[in-house]
């Protein structure tokens, strides 16, 4: 197939690394010479990148983000609590299942959720545990016992530091 190369870095234009459009004329510029293109002006340009960003994130794209971020997030909460959609209940705080998912968490059983979170690039936790097929280690915890947890691990934490200040230097 007679095909031109790319008139920034030459490289031999294919289907593959080069528009359709490009490729059926058969000269311009090669993907990665566009994609470095337009970083470049965006960042010359860091007002009309935002202003893009703004006038892309309407109100439905919101809301059709958040809807599917709550789709994933019944994805998870029912996969970690075996279908009962509730709280682990590690503290015997809830005589009867707690179900309000609105307050519902997935929890990282040995802590380092916050870490882990920032780990992770997806714009959804969930979503995230959705693509990594709900990797084990997790547990659903209400924002009630999740606090508890808190407070409870913080103590122990203290107390293990108090334990090691009070014992004797050898
Ligand atoms: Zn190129
Ligand atoms: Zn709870």
């Amino acid at each position: 197939m007679p095909i031109g190369k790319c008139s920034v870095c030459r490289v031999q234009l294919t289907k593959e690394n080069c528009r359709p459009s490009i490729f059926k004329k058969g000269s311009g510029y090669c993907n990665a010479c566009i994609n470095e293109w337009q970083k470049r002006w965006y960042r010359a340009h860091p007002e009309a990148g935002r202003e893009k960003r703004r006038k892309y994130w309407t109100l439905e794209r919101r809301l059709a983000r958040s809807r599917e971020a709550q789709e994933f997030k019944k994805l998870a909460i029912s996969h970690y609590s075996n279908g009962t959609m509730a709280c682990a209940n590690p503290f015997g705080e809830h005589l009867t299942p707690y179900r309000n998912l609105l307050a519902l968490t997935i929890n990282h059983i040995e802590g380092g959720g916050g870490r882990h979170r920032k780990k992770a690039k997806y714009w959804s936790f969930y979503k995230w545990l959705a693509r990594h097929e709900f990797p084990e280690g997790f547990q659903v915890l209400c924002m009630n016992c999740q606090m508890i947890k808190k407070i409870v691990n913080n103590e122990m934490h203290s107390e293990l530091q108090n334990r090691d200040k009070t014992q004797p230097q050898t």
